[in-house]
């Protein structure tokens, strides 16, 4: 992975700590560190490990950041959130998902802030602001609450567009002002609309 640009060591030491192999199905137990992405049920995927690490190291996380997450799926990048010392708040919008690793954080031992059941398009106005926040499906615009929820400084990391998307990172340079900037293709799952 370092071959690959990662740069920032304490993400890679986190990816190192994670035991990837046991947020998979166990049908695919014996791939779990390939870098590659694996399905997790539910028709979702858990991201593969350099995404992971490329998201993660645009956090810039700081120990106790508070940061939001969209679509929790296995949870691997929330455990990877956690074990920066970050405190993790992570929204998941499918039932089955969210009750399968809801099970297997308290089984880990992993302790997000709050993993709730809803609509990462809405964020989680109750707990804002957030040094920054993580999308890890593919959204096809950058919904607004996203960036309002944000401190000043505060950073939204987001792969943006339908087929195929842009990893996007906005800064928070003021109430109103965002820096943005574009990171390369990536391709995600969709960030689900409606409730279908
Ligand atoms: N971070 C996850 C990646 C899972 S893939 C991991 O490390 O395993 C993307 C996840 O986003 C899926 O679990 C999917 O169900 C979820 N998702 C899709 N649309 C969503 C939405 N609108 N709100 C919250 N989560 C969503």
């Amino acid at each position: 992975m370092i071959s690959k640009g990662i740069k920032d060591v304490s993400v890679l030491e986190a990816i190192k700590k994670i035991p990837r192999h046991l947020f998979l199905d166990s049908s695919f137990e014996d791939h779990a560190y390939q870098d590659k992405a694996f399905p997790i049920g539910a028709e979702q995927t858990i991201s593969q490990p350099y995404t992971v690490a490329f998201q993660t190291e645009l956090l810039a996380v700081k120990p106790k950041d508070k940061i939001l997450e969209i679509g929790t799926g296995s949870g691997y990048q929330t455990a990877v959130l956690l074990t920066l010392n970050a405190r993790v708040y992570t929204i998941e919008r499918q039932l089955e998902l969210f009750k399968s690793t809801s099970l297997f954080f308290k089984k880990m031992g992993y302790r997000p802030k709050k993993h709730s059941f809803g609509d990462g398009y809405l964020g989680m106005p109750a707990e804002a602001p957030f040094d920054s926040i993580v999308v890890t499906a593919g959204a096809p615009f950058v919904p607004k609450p996203l960036l309002q929820q944000l401190k000043i400084g505060g950073r939204l990391v987001i792969p943006v567009g339908s087929d195929e998307q842009i990893m996007t990172l906005y800064t928070r340079k003021s109430e109103k002002e965002f820096e943005k900037n574009e990171l390369g293709s990536f391709r995600f799952v969709p960030l689900l609309e409606d409730k279908n």
